[in-house]
């Protein structure tokens, strides 16, 4: 669904991009992950047409960045992020104005139902929670019908309950056939989700596979963890407690 051949990126004299090759493959949701400043942002925000390569190929779908971008914006949807969207307007009226944008005529109710907002379709964006901001920012990928989508970060900030939630629902748009790529700084979301991940670090690619099989290298080169691990953690006694509901405020 997406190759990557050999990206660079400079900003001046800095590389932040320093020839990464990877492909993704359709229906797959693939994780970017890396520290900060490795150079994640910057790949997501060229494959989404939103920043100019240096060098490198780029190919998605069967179109090339350099000499299609209008075709490939027409087949994927980018995250903004949640300070994007007019904080006073309704989210039936952030669909409609959505719609306008992309020539399109989705029901917002029906799209707003995809993301479990459809109660809220009068409530104006700013009255949102944390979560629901988020579920409300993915509904919007999804007002195109892409072939993809770009998540950048998508959890960051959420509630346990709320960050389960997400998951469920980025699993479910994958079911409906829809590519996704995501960025995260979370290693259990990329581990729960993620069919493959590519861990960046200094703008190059050090590792690419499945979390599972990255997991049994590591264990295979003999690696041991220092304290004998209990059969939960903190997160877990929380959820137990707290439940799994949904907290909305
Ligand atoms: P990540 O998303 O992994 O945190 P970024 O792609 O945002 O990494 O940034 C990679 C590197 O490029 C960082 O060192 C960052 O400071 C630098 N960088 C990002 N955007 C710009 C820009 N517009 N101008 C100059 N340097 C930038």
């Amino acid at each position: 669904m997406i190759k990557v051949t050999d990206l660079k990126k400079s900003y001046g004299n800095f590389e932040a991009v320093k020839g990464i090759s990877f492909n993704v493959k359709e229906g797959e949701i693939f994780g970017l992950l890396g520290p900060n400043g490795a150079g994640k942002s910057t790949t997501l925000e060229i494959m989404e047409t939103l920043r100019f390569k240096t060098s490198g190929t780029i190919n998605i779908a069967g179109f090339d960045l350099d000499k299609q971008p209008d075709e490939i914006k027409k087949i994927i949807g980018v995250q903004l992020q949640t300070s994007g969207f007019y904080p006073g307007l309704k989210l039936i009226e952030l669909v409609e104005l959505f719609n306008g944008l992309y020539n399109r005529k989705v029901d917002p109710i029906e799209l707003l139902a995809k993301v479990n907002l459809e109660d809220k379709a009068k409530a104006i964006y700013k009255s949102l929670s944390g979560g629901q901001k988020q579920r409300f920012s993915i509904a919007t990928t999804l007002i195109n019908d892409p072939k993809i989508i770009f998540l950048d970060e998508p959890t960051t900030g959420l509630d346990p309950q709320a960050r389960r939630n997400l998951w469920d629902l980025i699993k479910n748009i994958r079911e409906q056939g829809t590519t996704v790529i995501i960025t995260t700084h979370y290693m259990d979301e990329a581990e729960y989700l993620c069919d493959r991940v590519a861990i960046m670090d200094a703008g190059k690619i050090i590792a690419l596979d499945c979390p599972d099989q990255l997991i049994d290298q590591l264990l295979a080169a003999g690696f041991e963890k220092k304290k004998e691990t209990k059969g939960a953690n903190l997160e877990d006694v929380f959820i137990q407690l707290t439940g799994h509901t949904l907290r909305e405020d």
